[in-house]
């Protein structure tokens, strides 16, 4: 069992790092929020008063942090108290070029490295069913393996610096445009007078078939535990679609890739923000797609 740290223990980090606990790590726990450090304590965690503390001795130090720039905050003060050859893991979302940026320090100090975000959400959070996405080296990448192991069920080594980041981004870019192409054809069928159920029994079993049709259907119904059936409580809040597009569009923008129904499932993302619903699931969406005159 490893001596971990675990930074940002926030809605996925508290979780994350309960199930270390659970497999039997050591983990000592860094939050800037203290009632976020003192909930984590509850679970196991034990609580440090800084960084610095956090990560004196530790083999592995995790970081679940929101974006780019806490990161590049937080992984100087990191390296700076860590022993060469320690390894550290990025869980959060960020832009490629940060996780890249936090790649280098890391090589700088001595210590191993790797950008691991992860898809399932809080819920895959709690339960432990995770799945990883990680960029590094394999030294990296196989002594990680056993720490996302107890946290995750799929572990999935996408290629070098940052290649982690870069799946998420894309798979997260493929998502939000096929909620929209979903909401959109929904909404055109209530306007065809087609019932619900019948759509989603055409559409989840021909070639529309796809995660947003079968797995979390955007009207309340066809799949009982999709959002749509609890007034679109997330689930995957708008707010971090969003923020998930967004990414996607930095990155095609700094390496020039053409992705137009990217930007503008990201506009549609930034209005349905802009009108209060950055806190409802994404796949409420529907709704003001419904009521948009084209
Ligand atoms: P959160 O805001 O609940 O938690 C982040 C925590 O980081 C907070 O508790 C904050 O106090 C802490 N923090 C910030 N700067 C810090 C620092 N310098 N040192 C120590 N602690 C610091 O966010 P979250 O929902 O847990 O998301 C974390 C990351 O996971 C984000 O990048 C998010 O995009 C990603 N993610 C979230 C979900 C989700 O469903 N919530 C799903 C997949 C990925």
């Amino acid at each position: 069992m490893a001596r971990i740290a675990f930074i940002g223990l926030g809605n996925m980090g508290g979780p994350m790092a309960a199930n270390l606990v659970k497999a039997g790590h050591e983990v000592t726990g860094f939050d800037l929020a203290a009632t976020v450090l003192q909930a984590a304590e509850a679970t196991g965690v034990v609580p440090a008063s800084h960084i610095s503390q956090a990560v004196s001795g530790a083999e592995i130090v995790v970081t679940m942090l929101p974006q780019g720039k806490h990161v590049l905050t937080a992984w100087p003060d990191i390296l700076a108290s860590v022993a060469s050859g320690t390894l550290v893991i990025d869980c959060s979302t960020i832009d490629v070029d940060s996780a890249r940026k936090a790649h280098e320090l890391a090589r700088t100090a001595g210590c191993l490295s790797l950008d691991a975000p992860v898809s399932g959400g809080t819920g895959g959070a709690t339960a432990g069913t995770l799945t990883f996405m990680a960029g590094g080296s394999d030294e990296a990448f196989e002594k990680a393996r056993p720490v996302l192991e107890a946290m995750g069920k799929k572990i999935i080594h996408c290629g070098e610096a940052g290649a982690g980041q870069a799946a998420k981004i894309c798979n997260n870019m493929i998502l939000g445009i096929s909620m929209i192409g979903v909401c959109e054809a929904f909404a055109l069928g209530e306007k065809l007078g087609l019932s619900h159920q019948a759509l989603f029994d055409v559409a989840s079993t021909s070639s529309g078939q796809c995660w947003s049709v079968s797995t979390y259907c955007p009207v309340p119904g066809p799949v009982p535990a999709s959002p749509a059936n609890n007034d679109y409580k997330p689930g995957f809040a708008a707010a971090l679609m969003l923020k998930d597009l967004r990414l996607s569009q930095e990155a095609a923008l700094s390496t020039g890739a053409s992705t137009p129904l990217g930007a503008e499932a990201a506009q549609l993302y930034a209005l349905f923000e802009k009108q209060g619903n950055g806190g409802r699931d994404f796949s409420a969406i529907i709704e003001m797609l419904r009521g948009r005159s084209i």
